[in-house]
């Protein structure tokens, strides 16, 4: 399995010259089994420029599996942006958690009159949308998916994917419950080869409650669940290129002391992994 990162950010996108390194885009990860097969984790405004890849590299009709962790807007901003999605022959199959209200009505509504000129309903690539439940495992091409509901103001999702005797566990708006309760986090991730998790405050700035991890959380998710890559992403939009190279240091000498073994990574635009 491969991964490349086509955005990293958190909450709002953050173009500018204090972002050019890690990137501005919000989330959204790209990930390739051995055989070439697409599947697409979150569709943050980074999917617009994967769209213009997908669409430049395909010599035929695209079939795609999207997951979503959830509909908040940097996870969803992209689609109406996403080339592919205006090809008839393009196949997208999204997976997204189950809500109170239909999901396909949630998504199409930041498309609706007057917000966007085109209707979610309206894109000519055959869309299929699929609510899943916490703990739900599917099939999706080559890959197996399997979901958690993670602690997050809103049903928020996270999966491991498994293909080519591979995982890699994609964890983001998440935050470690109170009261005890265990971590739904570490047992999806238990023995992963790789943990994309949320990374989005340090000690000084954490918000209890908003349903997102400090790096050194992130860090000790990975160590008790026994992964060997942490990848910290879901950056704060207010966290500079130089703010991210430090945060970088002390992940690692926080992964150093607690974990001798694991390898932490902070996740940038065009970066890519062999899982
Ligand atoms: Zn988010
Ligand atoms: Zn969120």
């Amino acid at each position: 399995m491969r991964a490349r990162f086509w955005g990293t950010r958190g909450s709002i996108p953050t173009p500018g010259q204090r972002t050019v390194r890690y990137g501005g885009n919000t989330a959204c990860v790209e990930v390739r089994d051995g055989g070439d097969a697409i599947l697409v984790l979150d569709a943050g405004t980074g999917l617009r420029e994967l769209g213009l890849y997908l669409a430049q590299e395909a010599d035929g009709p695209l079939s795609l599996e999207m997951f979503l962790s959830h509909l908040h807007w940097d996870h969803i901003q992209g689609i109406p942006f996403f080339r592919p999605a205006y090809d008839p022959r393009t196949s997208l199959r999204i997976r997204a958690p189950r809500h109170a209200h239909p999901v396909k009505e949630l998504l199409g509504m930041g498309m609706d009159d007057p917000f966007f000129p085109v209707d979610l309903d309206a894109l000519p690539a055959k869309i299929d949308i699929e609510e899943i439940p916490d703990g739900a495992e599917r099939g999706a091409g080559p890959f197996r998916v399997r979901s958690a509901l993670l602690h997050h103001p809103a049903p928020t999702l996270a999966y491991r994917v498994e293909a080519d005797g591979r995982s890699l566990v994609y964890a983001t708006d998440t935050e470690d419950p109170f009261s005890g309760k265990d971590n739904p986090v570490i047992a999806l991730a238990s023995g992963a080869d790789c943990l994309i998790h949320d990374a989005q405050y340090e000690d000084d700035d954490y918000k209890k409650g908003w349903g997102h991890s400090t790096i050194a959380s992130a860090v000790d998710v990975a160590a008790r669940a026994g992964v060997r890559r942490l990848v910290l992403y879901h950056h704060d939009p207010d966290r500079s290129d130089d703010a991210l190279d430090e945060v970088g240091k002390r992940a690692q000498k926080l992964a150093r002391e607690r974990a001798g073994a694991l390898e932490v990574l902070v996740a940038y635009e065009g970066m890519e992994l062999a899982i």
